[in-house]
């Protein structure tokens, strides 16, 4: 079986959706090539789903075009779209075995009855489910039932595939084995995927780019390896993991990085975006990043406040004398109110204008 239909690339042309006065999607740009596994991903109303909805023909479009190649699309009806989908709620027929359920979409295209049978064999074995093949879906797991519901998105050969949070509703071991599942679905089928989630370590395993959206705006559009090092802005790096977030002031440039102040602290880290001296900015910085000074002298004091256990480390929350929070990860055994030295890597730490109206560290 092989999907992906006969495209090179499909171009989402400023698409734009308004729910009353308000933008939830304001003017996508985006082209999607033959083959791409693309993840939208942002917090929770920041327009994924109205993006994925408007691509699938769900929604109607306020502004803007979406193309196949040289076919203009966003005109069509959602069943002439082509597309293959899968949502949270996996929406399978409950009365009809995984068999009957999977064939569903061949019969409806009036697909050959020994076609239908070949087809929907192959895709049953795809997903891990022959023996599984003639139960009912309630007899089935949470990541039993998805997988049907996978199948039956793969198995009319879609030129495209969405899927709308395929995994949320199920547990954190069967979401790790389902995302690899998916991700080696997508390679062998050569399908076209388009992801919808607001989880960024699934977006970041699965993904060839990612699409990072703020209410309804892009934000940034670039690989995992892009996203996850350099975020184009303090939001971004917020979301992907950078925890701590200094207000501080730009003091001057060092070579190719930036030297700020803020929370009697001195940091050199690289800039993202133009900064003057004088400048309100963020500091941002991984807690794995934060580590535990060598030697006596080798870092900022601090004293530990509170300890999680996190198996082979621990998260720890730690306060600068002036005030600061930090949060640091170590496998060192800590212990609330012990004093020890940190050191924020330079090579780690990036510095962002501050947004307009928000105040930087006193100088
Ligand atoms: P989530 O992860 O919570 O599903 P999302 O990123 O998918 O969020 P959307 O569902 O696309 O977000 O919603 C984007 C914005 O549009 C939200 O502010 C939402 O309240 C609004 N919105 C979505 N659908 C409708 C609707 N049918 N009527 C009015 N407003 C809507």
């Amino acid at each position: 079986m092989t999907a992906g239909g006969r495209f090179d690339r499909l171009r989402l042309d400023g698409v734009s959706r308004r729910f009353g006065g308000s933008d939830a999607l304001a003017g996508l740009d985006l082209t999607i090539e033959r083959g791409e596994f693309i993840t939208l991903l942002g917090p929770s109303g920041c327009g994924k789903s109205t993006a994925l909805n408007c691509l699938a023909g769900l929604l109607p479009l306020s502004r803007g075009s979406i193309w196949r190649d040289e076919t203009r699309l966003d005109t069509l009806p959602p069943e002439q779209r082509g597309f293959g989908m899968v949502f949270q709620n996996y929406a399978l027929f409950p009365h009809m075995s995984v068999r009957k359920n999977i064939a569903f979409g061949l019969r409806m295209r009036k697909v050959a009855r020994a076609a239908v049978r070949r087809r929907t064999d192959e895709a049953i074995r795809l997903v891990h489910l022959e023996a599984h093949a003639d139960k009912l879906p309630g007899q089935l797991s949470g990541g039993q039932q998805q997988r049907v519901a996978i199948a039956r998105a793969v198995v009319v050969e879609p030129s495209l595939v969405l899927m709308d949070e395929p995994l949320s509703n199920l547990d954190a071991k069967l979401r790790l084995e389902m995302r690899t599942e998916i991700r080696r679905l997508h390679q062998s089928l050569g399908l076209t995927t388009v992801y919808v989630t607001h989880d960024q370590e699934e977006a970041l395993s699965m993904s060839d780019r990612l699409v990072v959206l703020r209410a309804g705006r892009v934000e940034q559009i670039g690989t995992p390896e892009q996203v996850h090092t350099r975020p184009a802005n303090r939001h971004i790096a917020d979301f992907m993991g950078f925890r701590n977030l200094l207000p501080v002031r730009v003091a001057g440039q060092a070579g190719d990085g930036v030297v700020v102040d803020g929370a009697g602290l001195r940091l050199t880290g690289s800039p993202v975006g133009e900064m003057r001296p004088g400048d309100p900015a963020v500091a941002a910085i991984r807690p794995e990043d934060v580590r535990i000074a060598d030697q006596p002298g080798g870092g900022v004091e601090v004293t530990v406040e509170v300890v999680e256990y996190q198996g082979r480390e621990l998260s720890a929350e730690v306060r600068t004398g002036d005030g600061a929070l930090l949060h640091l990860r170590t496998a060192r055994r800590l212990a609330p109110k012990d004093r020890i030295e940190v050191v924020l890597d330079p090579a780690r730490l990036l510095v962002f204008p501050a947004d307009p109206g928000e105040g930087g560290g006193e100088p």
